[in-house]
């Protein structure tokens, strides 16, 4: 068992950081200030993600992606999650199913969005349905060699500003006919009709969208009809991973944060960090980040060693929980140790306070990968999550 990273995934690593430092960080202030990205700051931004090569790290290199391993995604996406303000989203990932589009498909969305050119977003919660996606009211109905769709979409990241949109809506109203539209900006009866404040200022909105009699051709159906959830299962797997990573690299930050805050701030004559109850809250935060660490990568390297899918979906929920949850706790403790100077939001720990919150809500609420995690230990046993995967093709392989 070998878990020392090599010369290039340390190297690559390297480069992450310095890219989050430099074209990152410096941009914090004014999305804090502004709740946006000018087009001048964009512009900058996607110029060094493409010259460092860290757009669409997780598609094909015959698509013109990155093609990285789940661990190396991963590394970057540590470096990337320290950046306030969700600027860590900044290098594009286009979304993973669309690789299963028809060649016209992937010529016209997954390839221009791979380069920047295009921008995407995605419409699947409704106003009263989030977590049970099968709830979904938003349907489709043939009419010719178009579909006609009516629904209300709502949290639609950067649909106020993306090109192309992936909607999940059932067709004939029929929850087993879930599928996948790709539709284009701009068409009639796609309406943006309330645009909520979020707790944190990020460059994206979350707003909601209604949509009246639009019409799609079926030539935008993304897979086939009722291959809605199947098309989006692999994609759980990278994105709760990647959602992991960032919030690695949020605690990391927060925690280096405190650290430095207590070795300079004195109270009663002495050093803070010669209390003990401060010198506790460090060791806590220590010992979580290096218990995510090791969880994350572990079984990211489990993932790229051809674990069979449901083990990998099962498992990345673990990881997923463990990690958003942890970064939380780790904010918040940061946050404690600077007492109201880490609450001020010039201070990166008060600004990733308020966006880290969200990471236990998105791509599964906390309460539903225990859900999942429940329903596994049900259907596989315990194994699953306390036995080592010494097979890849073994679910469960307790050894
Ligand atoms: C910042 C942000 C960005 C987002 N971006 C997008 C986006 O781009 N596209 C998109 O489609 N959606 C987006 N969402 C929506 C997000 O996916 C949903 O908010 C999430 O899936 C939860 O759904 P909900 O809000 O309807 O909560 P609900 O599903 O109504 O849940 C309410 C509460 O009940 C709990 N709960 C639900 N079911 C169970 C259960 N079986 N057992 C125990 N507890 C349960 C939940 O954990 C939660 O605590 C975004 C949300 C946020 C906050």
């Amino acid at each position: 068992m070998d878990f020392t990273f090599s010369p290039e995934q340390m190297a690559l690593q390297g480069r992450a950081r310095v890219f989050t430092e430099q074209y990152l960080f410096p941009f914090e202030q004014e999305v804090q200030d502004t709740n946006a990205l000018s087009a001048e700051s964009s512009k900058t931004i996607r110029s060094a993600v493409l010259e460092a090569g860290f757009n669409a790290v997780n598609h094909l290199r015959e698509d013109g992606g990155q093609e990285y391993s789940l661990v190396n995604q991963c590394l970057v996406f540590e470096e990337f999650g320290k950046a306030t303000n969700m600027l860590g989203l900044q290098p594009w990932m286009p979304a993973y199913c669309l690789r299963f589009g028809t060649m016209e498909q992937r010529e016209q969305y997954l390839r221009p969005a791979i380069r920047g050119e295009i921008r995407e977003a995605f419409l699947v919660t409704e106003p009263q349905s989030g977590s049970d996606a099968g709830g979904i009211l938003t349907n489709a109905v043939k009419d010719g060699d178009h579909y006609v769709v009516n629904g209300l979409k709502c949290f639609a990241s950067g649909s106020e500003k993306a090109d192309y949109m992936l909607l999940h809506c059932n067709v004939d109203g029929d929850p087993k006919k879930a599928t996948l539209f790709l539709l284009d900006k701009g068409m009639d009866g796609f309406e943006i009709v309330k645009t909520p404040r979020a707790l944190y200022n990020g460059p994206s909105e979350h707003p909601w969208v209604q949509l009246t009699d639009l019409r799609v051709h079926e030539s935008k159906i993304l897979g086939g009809i009722g291959q809605g959830f199947e098309l989006t299962k692999d994609w759980f797997v990278e994105q709760r991973a990647n959602i992991a990573a960032r919030c690695v690299g949020v605690a990391v930050r927060c925690a280096e944060i405190a650290a430095a805050y207590t070795e300079e701030r004195e109270a009663f004559g002495r050093k803070i960090q010669d209390f003990q109850g401060i010198e506790w809250k460090l060791a806590d935060m220590a010992v979580e980040i290096m218990a995510a660490k090791a969880l994350l990568y572990r079984c990211a390297s489990e993932y790229d060693n051809g674990l069979d899918r449901k083990a990998a979906h099962a498992r990345m929920s673990a990881v997923k929980l463990f990690c958003t949850e942890m970064a939380w706790r780790i904010c918040d403790q940061a946050l404690q140790i600077q007492g109201g100077h880490g609450y001020m939001m010039d201070n990166p720990v008060a600004r990733h306070y308020t966006s880290v919150r969200a990471e236990r809500i998105v791509e599964g609420t906390s309460e539903i990968q225990k859900v999942i995690i429940g329903g596994q230990i049900k259907k596989r046993g315990m194994g699953v999550y306390t036995g080592l995967m010494t097979q890849p093709n073994m679910p469960g392989g307790n050894t």
